[in-house]
């Protein structure tokens, strides 16, 4: 386990499901984000994933994808699942930080001197992205993007490294976009921060809609998108989650009790 949060950035974390998660709101991380990637001395890069349920089960299957989340210095909760339970095991986070509105928030704070590079989601979809975050800021500067489904991974890095970017934004879906910039992170020097992103492309261009607000503020976004890509189902490793939890959560009270009591 690690969390390779920069110390100037101080952010509080709690343990969930054995991983470091970022235990703050979003429009404060982002501030903290933009600061961050500002600052004119070198530093090393940044990584932010988010983890929600089906990665904890992605996880608990695959080591990779265990050390890919585990590396990375910042880890949102981007899932009503995590935050619940880390309510449960006696270790409450905050607030869910849903990844669309980090990467969004962020965006709208960065500036001319950070410039960012979008690499994900089908051909168009993240330039259409770039335009609708660009109409809100104008400040904010497009290095380049490619979209997920062309290039291959040598090529994709020679074109960030090309580009001038200090920020990436991957939006390739999980595991795919962690394991990406685990592998890669190092290979980019230019770059100060590389957050994975999954669907923020689709849903920031309009390609895909995002549930409605009263819905977000419900914490029922899983729930919408679910019914509203039935597909989802299959993936969304729901059932798996509440067992695991279920599991963990026990496992922690008791060892809770114990060390009372002992
Ligand atoms: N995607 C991609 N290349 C691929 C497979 C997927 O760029 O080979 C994109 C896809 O178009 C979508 C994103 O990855 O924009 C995954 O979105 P999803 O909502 O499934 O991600 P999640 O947030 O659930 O991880």
């Amino acid at each position: 386990m690690s969390a390779k949060i920069p110390k100037l950035m101080e952010i509080d974390t709690k343990e969930v499901f054995g991983f470091i998660v970022c235990d703050s709101y979003t429009n404060d991380l982002a501030g903290r984000l933009a600061r961050h990637i500002d600052q004119d001395q070198p530093v090393d890069i940044l990584t932010i994933f988010a983890i929600n349920p089906n990665k904890v089960i992605l996880a608990a299957k695959d080591p990779q994808v265990t050390d890919a989340l585990q590396s990375a210095g910042i880890l949102v909760p981007d899932g009503i699942g995590v935050v619940i339970a880390s309510k449960l095991m006696g270790r409450p986070l905050s607030s869910r930080i849903a990844g669309v509105d980090l990467f969004e928030s962020l965006s709208l704070q960065l500036g001319q001197s950070c410039p960012v590079f979008f690499y994900g989601a089908k051909p168009g979809v993240a330039a259409r992205a770039a335009e609708q975050l660009k109409a809100k800021n104008p400040d904010l500067s497009i290095a380049g993007v490619v979209d997920g489904y062309s290039g291959d991974e040598m090529s994709i890095i020679d074109k960030v490294n090309g580009s001038g970017a200090k920020a990436l934004f991957v939006g390739l879906g999980s595991p795919a976009q962690e394991l990406f910039i685990n592998r890669n992170a190092n290979l980019m020097p230019c770059l100060k921060l590389a957050m994975g992103v999954g669907g923020s492309f689709d849903a920031i261009s309009g390609e895909v809609g995002r549930a409605p607000q009263l819905a977000i503020n419900m914490h029922l976004e899983w729930a919408y998108r679910i019914l509203s890509q039935p597909a989802r189902l299959r993936n969304s490793n729901l059932v798996a989650f509440c067992i695991f939890a279920a599991k963990q959560i026990a496992k922690t009270r008791a060892e809770g009790s114990q060390a009372r009591r002992g």
